[in-house]
């Protein structure tokens, strides 16, 4: 229970509180994507959905990609494994600024490799940076990674992240800087999106840097021998367009 209440978003909290528990659900097999839809009411909206992520960018075009601010800062490292992902949890005090929104930064998680794809293509890695309003609207800002030299702040969170489910608990004397995790240039592709997992919740304004970030193949190594391949596969984009103020 303690994992579930650690997931991404609200909508979810809600539906583990209404249901008592969330059924399971994988990456691979009978309760792999393709099935999420199926496996309980709660998850219909992954089946059903008009506004589904991840998606393939290429339909976007570059040159319409906007700037947003990532107002970062170091604190407390508080980590966590659901079960799907490695997750750090971060306390008030970091936001986002996007399209005259402010949203506060909730935690940060990995996929590997991306979800997000690139005229077809993925990179080894991603963090999914997931921020609520005072409204409790969802904004995530995916950081591709790619291999190259070793990402020092990603060092200290691998060295210390749970290889298997664990409830949240603080690192004691260890900080996380999540500014370290992000590329020098944040000019994101904008778009109407939703959750990547169960339920797979609508409604959240996506961000992807258009610039990676880069990690050592060791780390980016270590972090999907704990994961695995977690990837949803990408949704088809119905008509939707890059969102541009
Ligand atoms: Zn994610």
């Amino acid at each position: 229970m303690q994992a579930l209440l650690t997931l991404a978003s609200a909508i979810s909290m809600t539906m583990a509180a209404a249901t008592g528990h969330a059924p399971h659900w994988s990456y691979e097999g009978a309760e792999g994507p393709e099935h999420w839809g199926a496996l309980a009411p709660d998850f219909a909206t992954c089946a059903t959905g008009k506004t589904q992520s991840p998606i393939d960018h290429a339909a976007f075009d570059a040159k319409q990609a906007v700037p947003v601010r990532a107002d970062y800062h170091a604190g407390a490292l508080s980590l966590l494994h659901n079960g799907h992902t490695v997750q750090a949890n971060f306390s008030p005090g970091s936001t986002l600024e996007s399209g005259g929104h402010s949203y506060n930064l909730v935690q940060v998680h990995f996929h590997t490799p991306s979800e997000e794809a690139f005229n077809g293509k993925h990179y080894p890695m991603v963090a999914h940076f997931v921020h609520k309003d005072a409204a409790g609207k969802l904004a995530v800002l995916g950081v591709m990674f790619e291999e190259g030299a070793p990402n020092a702040e990603l060092a200290n969170l691998i060295s210390h992240a749970p290889k298997s489910m664990t409830p949240a608990h603080e690192v004691a004397g260890v900080a996380l800087n999540p500014a370290a995790l992000l590329p020098h240039d944040l000019h994101v592709y904008r778009y109407a999106g939703s959750l990547t997992t169960p339920p797979c919740s609508e409604g959240v304004t996506w961000h992807v840097a258009v610039q990676p970030a880069h990690a050592s193949k060791e780390q980016i190594g270590a972090l999907h021998a704990i994961l695995g391949e977690n990837a949803r596969p990408v949704q088809p984009l119905n008509g939707r367009r890059l969102i541009a103020d």
